[in-house]
């Protein structure tokens, strides 16, 4: 039996469920459970906080698992990698209040910045040669400027329509992101024999879908 975990409740979660029926894999999903057994394939699923996966996998709590590329490389897992699911893409922005008189990044020196992704803002920075002052905070991001928190933030968008009706503009794009699925590296033998089915399961979606 291979254990995959996916988002409880989220953005992940819908295409993740999706992704696994079109594979011909039955279960019962109450939204009451926390694991669930499929009826026709050796796969159990957990369903968790995206942002537990890596680590559950990386743990081998979990064998296998879908979650977003900012989480799993903001988390310094992106070696667990198996390959890009096509789905929840989004990206990693910098944005400044509309009012705001941008030019270029150097504009953001001694700045202070606000977001859920202080690694991966960091790196970007170091790139661009950028020292700012980075807030981390959970939620809410976009907000951080109008209450006087930072004078930017880093945040993810996917239609902006969010940055928009927070008066905010994006500036920088800082990491593009997609669903992946992940593996524990020291998978035995015979769970790995099963992964191979799912990806073939899941290579012949994929081509469906094109
Ligand atoms: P959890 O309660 O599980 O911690 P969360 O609130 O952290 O959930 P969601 O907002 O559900 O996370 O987003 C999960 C993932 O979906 C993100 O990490 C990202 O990869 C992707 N995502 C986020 N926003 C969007 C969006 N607007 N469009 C597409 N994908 C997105
Ligand atoms: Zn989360």
């Amino acid at each position: 039996m291979l254990r995959l975990a996916i988002q409880k409740s989220g953005r992940l979660s819908d295409d993740s469920l999706n992704l696994i029926r079109e594979c011909g894999i039955s279960f019962i999903n109450s939204s009451l459970k926390l694991k669930t057994a499929c009826t026709n394939f050796p796969l159990e699923i957990l369903f968790l906080r995206d942002d537990d996966i890596p680590g559950y996998v990386a743990d081998g709590v979990a064998d296998i698992g879908i979650v977003g590329q900012n989480v799993l490389v903001e988390e310094g897992k992106q070696e667990l990698t198996v390959e890009a699911l096509g789905f929840s893409k989004c990206r990693l922005s910098l944005a400044v209040p509309k009012s705001a008189d941008y030019n270029s990044i150097s504009d953001l020196n001694g700045k202070n910045i606000a977001t859920s992704y202080p690694n991966l803002l960091q790196a970007f920075l170091d790139e661009q040669g950028v020292q700012a002052h980075i807030h981390t905070i959970s939620g809410s991001v976009e907000i951080a400027p109008s209450i006087g928190l930072a004078e930017a933030i880093c945040d993810i968008v996917s239609s902006g329509s969010t940055l928009i009706s927070n008066g905010l503009k994006e500036v920088e794009r800082v990491f593009k992101s997609e669903a992946v699925l992940i593996a524990n590296q020291e998978l035995p033998q015979e769970k790995r024999e099963i992964l191979e089915k799912l990806l073939f399961r899941v290579h012949a979606v994929q081509r469906a879908r094109k």
